[in-house]
């Protein structure tokens, strides 16, 4: 499987670091270890640095000279795409769909929203339930009609193309794992839009890897989140030559720590930014890595990773934290001595 054939911009900070939690660890009864896509670059880092590498690279293919992407108000693929649009000279509008309703102040304006304003990112909002595609469309159409090359861009970046950088992701953690003699049994993240999960499972079952991926969710229940990531996996070997290569049973999501629903915090993802903070010195956020970390903590609890050595993905939103303020109670932080 060769990912230089396809067009690809260098800008994330490759091979992101693979490191041993051990307080974590120790907590918990399992070992723990976490690949840092956290720290991939481009606006703070995150799992859409990856996939843009190669979404930017075929926008700039076709000659584009503005990119449109949606997402919810907090969305981090709209702040990296705004970071990676600045890099390259690109305009870039972001649709912002208000999933949740919140009026809190920091939440409309600060973490991500900040960040896509300070990129020169514009940003335009649209209510719950939106059908955001079709008027990614119009808004498109619009812009071309203003004689613009748009390049639009999927919600999370989730399409073949964004997938690849997925694919390398699978190389690069089974390769680091070679070189130091690390047999991993389980690899686990936070999934939503399924691009994530589809270039894993895609690459590890290209390579044969034997390493199982679980996704925890943070949006869609079961059944319908293994059907998004499956059928973007199949696409996604189809693209790189290796149709078939994903079987139905290598896609595996537990949707059991979604909660009220997308983008709303939950009281075992708020207990696992505080773990990974305080044990690890590692920031989540509440929309998908907490609620990630918050399956791997509850299933270790569980024993259902017993006697494995567990990857835990960190994907990132960590600058998303400044529009959740309002879910944090602090004020035992404060004290006099
Ligand atoms: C987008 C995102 C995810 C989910 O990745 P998908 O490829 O959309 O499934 C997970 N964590 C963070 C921090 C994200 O921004």
């Amino acid at each position: 499987m060769h990912l230089a054939r396809f067009p690809r911009v260098h800008f994330a900070h490759l091979p992101t670091p693979l490191e041993p939690m051990e307080r974590l660890s120790k907590e918990l009864g399992v070992e723990l270890w976490i690949k840092r896509d956290d720290c991939t670059g481009m606006s703070t880092g995150g799992n859409k640095t990856r996939k843009l590498e190669f979404l930017m690279a075929e926008a700039l293919e076709q000659g584009a000279d503005m990119v449109m992407t949606q997402g919810a108000t907090q969305t981090n693929h709209g702040r990296q795409t705004a970071a990676f649009a600045a890099r390259l000279g690109l305009k870039c509008h972001i649709l912002l769909e208000d999933r949740t309703g919140y009026q809190d102040g920091n939440y409309n304006t600060n973490g991500n929203v900040l960040l896509d304003h300070l990129h020169g990112a514009t940003t335009e909002k649209f209510p719950g339930g939106h059908d955001m595609p079709a008027e990614m469309e119009k808004a498109a159409e619009a812009m071309r009609a203003k004689g613009h090359k748009v390049y639009v861009i999927p919600g999370g970046g989730s399409n073949p193309t964004g997938a690849l950088g997925y694919v390398n992701a699978a190389f690069e953690l089974v390769s680091q794992a070679n070189d130091r003699g690390l047999k991993i049994d389980r690899l686990v993240h936070a999934t939503g839009s399924s691009g994530t999960q589809a270039g894993l499972v895609t690459g590890m079952s290209a390579m044969n890897s034997l390493i199982p991926v679980l996704g925890i969710g943070t949006r869609a229940p079961q059944p319908k989140q293994e059907q998004m990531v499956y059928d973007l996996a199949c696409k996604t070997a189809e693209k790189l030559g290796c149709p078939g290569v994903v079987k139905r049973e290598d896609v595996m999501a537990n949707t059991d720590y979604v909660g009220e629903g997308y983008g709303i915090p939950t009281a075992s993802g708020i207990e696992a930014i505080k773990m990974f903070a305080e044990l690890e010195g590692i920031l989540l956020d509440p929309c998908y890595s907490a609620k990630g970390a918050a399956g791997l903590i509850d299933l270790a609890r569980k024993g259902a990773f017993k006697g494995e050595r567990v990857v835990f993905l960190h994907t990132g939103g960590a600058a998303a934290l400044g529009g959740y303020d309002f879910a944090f109670d602090n004020t035992a932080r404060w004290v006099t001595i």
